[in-house]
C-alpha cells in the first residue's frame, strides 16, 4: 500500500549528445583539457561547462574556462596543488595552472531545501550538491548550459542550447520571472551575452527589465562592481552601454548619471577603441566619466574648501557599485585636472605636463570637445601644445589670455602689519 504512494523517481530525460561541431584541442585551453584529465584519472566525471563552450561554438576565442565535476570541492583541492576554495555564496575552486587560473565547480541544483532564499525568492547561498542533470538546470540561460566532454569530444546538451545558439537567442532555462527573481544580476548578463555574441533576447526577459532593475539594490555593491568590469571592459561597452540606457538598469547602476550623456557613450567608444588597439584601460576613468555631471553640480555649489564634491559623488554611487579606493581616486584625479587643463596657468604648464593624470585628463577633454563646443578650443589647444617644438610652444602660450597675478594677501597683509608694527614700536 505505501510502496503506492511512494513517487517513483522518474528517470532524468536524456540529453542530446552532439558530435558535429568543431570544439576540439585547438580552440581549447590545454591547462582546461589537462585539469579534465587529471579529475577523469581519478574517477570522477568533469566537463568543459559554460561561456567557454558557448563561445567556442560560435567561433569565439574563449577568456576564460569552466569546469563542472562530481567531485566535491575538497577533492579537488586534493588533486590539484595550486588550488583554493573561493567564494562565500557559492564556492568554487580556483586551480592554477601555469599562468591559467581554471574554475572549477561541483555540479549543484537549485531545488533543495539547501538552497537559501529570501522572502521575494532570491538565492542566498547555493551550496546544495547535485547531478549532472541537475547542475545543467540550475545554470542560467540555455547556451550557457552546454558540457563538452574532452573524452569523448561530445557536447552534452539537457535544455536545447545547441539551437539556441543557431538560432542566436538568450533564454532562461525554466520559468524567466522566477530566475530573475532568484538572481537578478541575470538581467545584465543576458544584456551582456547578447551584446558580445549578437544574440537576441528573449521578449519575456526584455519585458522583465523594469522590474528587475529594482531588485538591484538587493545585491552587494561589491558583486555589482565585478559585473560593470564585464559589462564594460570587454570590448562591447558601447553596445552594452545603448541597451542599458533604454532601460532603468542604466540609472539603477549609475544613479546620479544621465543615461543620455554623449560623454558617456563617446567614452564606451572610446574604451572599445583603447582594447581593440591593445591600449591600457582602467575602470577609473569609466568611473570618472559616469559620475562627471554630480561632481561638477557638487562642484558648483560648493560652499567651503572643507566641502569636497569629489568625496560626495563617489560616496553617493558607493551604495550601487562598491568602487575600490583605488579607481576613486583616479577619478578625483581626472577631476581635478580639468580645472588645470581649462586654466592653462603659465607657470605651471610643465609641472601640468608630467603630472601622472595628464594624459588621462587630456583623454577626458578631448571625449567631451567630441559633443561640447565650448570646450573644443581647449582640448585642440592642448592637442597643438603637445605636437609643437620650443618655439611653436611660445606662440600658443602668446595667444593665451593674460592671466592677472594672483595678490597674495595674507602676505602683503602680514607686510603691512610688519611694517605698522614697525612704525609705531608694537609687536
Ligand atoms: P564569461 O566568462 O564570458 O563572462 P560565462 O558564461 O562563462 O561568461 P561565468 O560568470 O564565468 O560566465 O559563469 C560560468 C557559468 O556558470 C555560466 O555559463 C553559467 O552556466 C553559470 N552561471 C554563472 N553565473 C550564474 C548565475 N548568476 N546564475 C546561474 N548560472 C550562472
Ligand atoms: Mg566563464
Amino acid at each position: 500500500m505505501l510502496n503506492f504512494f511512494r513517487r517513483k523517481k522518474t528517470e532524468p530525460p536524456a540529453p542530446k549528445r552532439i558530435r558535429d561541431h568543431k570544439l576540439g584541442p585547438g580552440i581549447l585551453d590545454a591547462s582546461a583539457l589537462k585539469v579534465i584529465e587529471v579529475l577523469n584519472t581519478n574517477g570522477f566525471q568533469a566537463y568543459l561547462v559554460g561561456g567557454c563552450v558557448r563561445d567556442a561554438l560560435c567561433g569565439v576565442k574563449p577568456k576564460d574556462f569552466d569546469v563542472a565535476t562530481d567531485a566535491p570541492l575538497e577533492a579537488v583541492t586534493k588533486l590539484f596543488r595550486r588550488s583554493r576554495i573561493v567564494g562565500r555564496r557559492f564556492p568554487i575552486v580556483h586551480v592554477r595552472f601555469g599562468r591559467d587560473l581554471i574554475e572549477v565547480s561541483t555540479f549543484r541544483q537549485s531545488i533543495s531545501d539547501k538552497v537559501v532564499h529570501d522572502d521575494r525568492g532570491m538565492i542566498l547561498r547555493d551550496n546544495a550538491f547535485g547531478t549532472l542533470h541537475e547542475d545543467a538546470f540550475r545554470r542560467d540561460f540555455t547556451v550557457n548550459a552546454l558540457y563538452y566532454d574532452p573524452s569523448n569530444k561530445e557536447i552534452i546538451d539537457f535544455v536545447g542550447g545547441v539551437d539556441d545558439i543557431k538560432a542566436k537567442n538568450i533564454r532562461f532555462i525554466g520559468d524567466t520571472k522566477t530566475r530573475l527573481a532568484e538572481d537578478p544580476v541575470r538581467i545584465l548578463r543576458a544584456i551582456r551575452f547578447s551584446a558580445k555574441l549578437g544574440f537576441t533576447i528573449s521578449e519575456d526577459i526584455l519585458s522583465s527589465v523594469k522590474n528587475t532593475a529594482k531588485r538591484l539594490e538587493a545585491i552587494p555593491p561589491a558583486r555589482l562592481f565585478d559585473e560593470f568590469l564585464k559589462l564594460f571592459l570587454n570590448g562591447y561597452a558601447e553596445t552594452v552601454w545603448r541597451q542599458l540606457r533604454e532601460t532603468p538598469l542604466a540609472n539603477a547602476l549609475f544613479p546620479s548619471c544621465d543615461p543620455m550623456s554623449p560623454l558617456a557613450l563617446a567614452a564606451m567608444r572610446n574604451t572599445d577603441d583603447r582594447i581593440f588597439n591593445g591600449a591600457s584601460i582602467t575602470p577609473g576613468f569609466l568611473v570618472a566619466v559616469l559620475l562627471w555631471d554630480d561632481f561638477k553640480a557638487r562642484n558648483d555649489v560648493r560652499h567651503s574648501d572643507d566641502d569636497d564634491p569629489a568625496f560626495a559623488a563617489l560616496k553617493s554611487q558607493q551604495s550601487s557599485i562598491a568602487i575600490p579606493r583605488r579607481f576613486g581616486t583616479f577619478a578625483r584625479d581626472v577631476w581635478t585636472i580639468q580645472e588645470r587643463l581649462h586654466k592653462r596657468n603659465v607657470r605651471s604648464l610643465d609641472r601640468l605636463v608630467t603630472h601622472k593624470r595628464f594624459r588621462a585628463g587630456y583623454d577626458f577633454l578631448c571625449l567631451q570637445a567630441e559633443s561640447d563646443e565650448s570646450v573644443r578650443a581647449c582640448a585642440d589647444w592642448w592637442t597643438d601644445f603637445q605636437n609643437a617644438n620650443d618655439s611653436e610652444r611660445e606662440a600658443l602660450i602668446a595667444q593665451l589670455p593674460k592671466t592677472p597675478r594672483k595678490r597674495n594677501r595674507g602676505r602683503n597683509r602680514r607686510k603691512a602689519a610688519a611694517q605698522n608694527s614697525a612704525s609705531t614700536g608694537t609687536g
